[in-house]
């Protein structure tokens, strides 16, 4: 059988590092095993899911590479939904129920007061013919599939054998008064159709897979592989949920972070792979492997993005770069050497611009007190423009014999003045590049 995922976002909002690592893995399983990766939408929530998050989705994705194979859409199949609801309801694993929100919520607490799990009661199944008719009357019934009270097991592909106890959990509602299917019936009946065989997704959906389970063999359904992922928290392990809003895929983007950055890091965070920038995602995917993972919540931090977008940066060829560097109006006589003196410098791609407005302006000379003597002796020495190669030493040199300095008590002032900063690139490869010095 081709292996075969799906990664399942609704589309009412953008997509986050959370969605992101579900992404990934299930991307990555089928790309390893040469299978299909769908794009499922789960969009049966007409007034949440809109069609800006559903192109915010793709675009996001597209953006980092992972592409699909095939996109489905779930309001598109609401007549099969209909159907699989019907066949439930034939087989006597479905029935109405009539209670209010707030009638479940008492019933809830009332449990809980007593000590007992706040798990549905079941008393719709015992409303007389009469009562049931007098209710739909009144008001739309939900309803709800009706689990066999055994232990449902499986082997997870991260969290090892579960087994649930099936009586432990409500009869999960998969149609709601207004109509509106809810999502365990629907994403149950895609995973069945499109033959969906590895489902990877957080860890919170872990009661909803046993359910899941039931539904799909009273469906006649294969149940695929399951694996369950931690979720992430923050850096000093606090809930991630409410900072996630501005964990955005396109935040990260606007930061300058780069996809392959990401996406290596997202696929060794939580195992015991080190932290290292991949080459590509097949790469990735190619050593990826479930079984690295484990239970415990995994910390992520935004900052740990960083030097592994400097590092790609850095490694980035100047033809990537030579569109990018025309915009900025770097002549194109000297784009490839101003790449190559920038790139080591920077910590993302935009901020090359910083390194092209000093060469071509030149900077704020950073002159401490007791140097200014010694830089305006260096000003009379400096060789006349355009400079090579070599002019950073002759000037250097003939700074050296005129002032007696030498060592860092020479070059660093130097530096400083020539570029107002106390670290960069090899002043005799940046100087040739300077159109303009500011001493
Ligand atoms: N739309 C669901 C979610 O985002 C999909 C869960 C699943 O993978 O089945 O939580």
């Amino acid at each position: 059988m081709t292996t075969t995922t799906r990664f399942a976002p609704s589309p009412t909002g953008y997509l986050h590092v959370g969605n992101l690592r579900t992404a990934l893995f299930n991307y990555m399983i089928a790309r390893k095993s040469g299978g299909q990766f769908i794009l499922r939408l789960d969009d049966t929530d007409p007034v949440r899911s809109t069609d800006e998050y559903a192109d915010g989705i793709k675009e996001d994705l597209e953006w980092l590479g992972l592409n699909w194979d095939r996109v489905e859409k779930q309001s598109d199949r609401l007549d099969r939904y209909n159907a699989a609801a019907d066949e439930l309801r034939a087989s006597g694993r479905f029935y109405e129920c009539f209670e209010t929100p707030v009638e479940l919520d008492l019933k809830r607490k009332k449990q809980l007061n007593m000590g007992k799990p706040p798990v549905y009661d079941r008393s719709a199944l015992n409303i007389s013919d009469e009562d049931r008719a007098k209710l739909s009357a009144e008001r739309d019934g939900h309803w709800r599939f009706k689990l066999d009270h055994e232990r449902i097991n499986w082997t997870d592909g991260i969290l090892g054998d579960l087994s649930i106890d099936a009586a432990s959990v409500s009869d999960p509602v998969l149609i709601r008064g207004d109509g509106q299917f809810l999502y365990t019936l629907a994403s149950v009946c895609d995973d069945v159709d499109y033959g969906i065989t590895h489902v990877v997704r957080g860890s919170d959906h872990v009661t909803n897979t046993a359910t899941q389970i039931q539904i799909i063999q009273a469906l006649g359904g294969t149940v695929p592989e399951f694996a369950h992922h931690s979720l992430l928290t923050g850096p000093k392990g606090e809930a991630l949920s409410k900072r996630l809003g501005t964990l955005s895929l396109r935040d990260l983007r606007a930061a300058g972070l780069e996809p392959m950055a990401i996406l290596s890091h997202m696929a060794h965070l939580g195992s015991s792979a080190p932290n290292e920038l991949a080459s590509s995602i097949d790469e990735l995917a190619e050593n990826f492997d479930l079984s690295n993972f484990g239970a415990a919540p995994t910390k992520f931090d935004a900052e740990d993005l960083k030097p592994l977008t400097k590092k790609f940066v850095a490694g980035l060829e100047f033809n990537t770069m030579a569109d990018a560097l025309n915009d900025l109006g770097v002549p194109s006589d000297i784009a490839p050497a101003f790449w190559d003196v920038a790139r080591e410098n920077i910590d993302t791609r935009a901020d090359v611009a910083t390194w092209w407005n000093l060469c071509q302006n030149g900077a704020t000379p950073l002159i401490a007190d007791e140097d200014a003597e010694f830089i305006a002796t260096a000003k009379t020495l400096l060789p006349a423009a355009p400079w090579d190669e070599t002019s950073w030493k002759s000037w250097t040199t003939a700074v050296k014999e005129a002032t007696g300095r030498k060592g860092k008590g020479l070059f660093m002032p130097l530096r400083k003045a020539v570029t107002g900063m106390e670290h960069g690139p090899d002043m005799s490869k940046l100087l040739p590049l300077l159109q303009k010095v500011n001493l």
